[in-house]
């Protein structure tokens, strides 16, 4: 009896160890666990060398108009981004209003492949990301403007949020004078989710994702 015991406990941890060896070696399974909502996928890097998979969908995405959020108004009423960012973009703008900083429009948040095909088609050359080469994919990003303003980055509203942004975790993606880097003229009013500590660096730094991640 003893010596049965002992050979189904030998199968049962034989078991557990083929389970896992699967899970783990399985490269497929690997390449998606990196876009789901995870830390790691906050420091998902998209631009023109390293699109998005041409499958990629994110699904943790909510609709910012039926959040009836009293910081900030909306352009339009189907814009969307992910939960963790809106969080974020709650507690930021809600700041800016204790400041005394109003008048946030947001404009844009999450597209579809097909919708940035639409944007990309309908821009002219240079101005928009190619479809997969855009963060606005990721759900990660927002595009903000300001009441009256044509100029964002001459606005009250872009002074507070250049100082404030990366205290909620945000970064001004395309700053200025870094086209180099980045493959894209200044955005004043284009801002990614990358999380508060990595935010910080970035901007304290004065440098983009693409060089604090060639760092990591
Ligand atoms: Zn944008």
């Amino acid at each position: 009896m003893k010596r049965f015991i002992h050979i189904v406990g030998l199968l049962l941890v034989l078991c557990v160890a083929a389970v896992f060896f699967m899970r783990y070696a399985d490269p497929e399974r690997d390449s998606s666990a990196s876009f789901t909502n995870s830390p790691s996928e906050e420091l998902l890097l998209v631009n023109a060398d390293n699109p998005l998979p041409q499958d990629y969908r994110h699904e943790n995405l909510i609709n910012l108009y039926d959040q009836k959020n009293k910081h900030f108004q909306l352009a339009k009423a189907d814009i969307e981004v992910c939960e963790a960012v809106y969080q974020a973009m709650d507690a930021m703008f809600a700041a800016a209003q204790k400041d005394g900083v109003k008048g946030f429009i947001i404009t844009s948040g999450y597209r579809s492949r097909e919708e940035q095909k639409e944007v990309f088609s309908t821009s002219a050359d240079g101005i928009s990301a190619k479809p997969g080469e855009s963060e606005h994919e990721t759900g990660l990003a927002f595009d903000v403007t300001a009441y009256g303003n044509e100029n964002f980055e001459l606005t009250p509203q872009f002074q507070w949020l250049s100082k404030h942004c990366a205290e909620y975790g945000f970064i001004i993606r395309y700053p200025k004078d870094k086209e180099d880097v980045t493959g894209v003229p200044f955005e004043p009013w284009h801002y990614r989710y990358v999380g508060t500590p990595h935010a910080k660096e970035i901007m304290d730094e004065g440098i983009t994702l693409e060089e604090y991640l060639e760092r990591q």
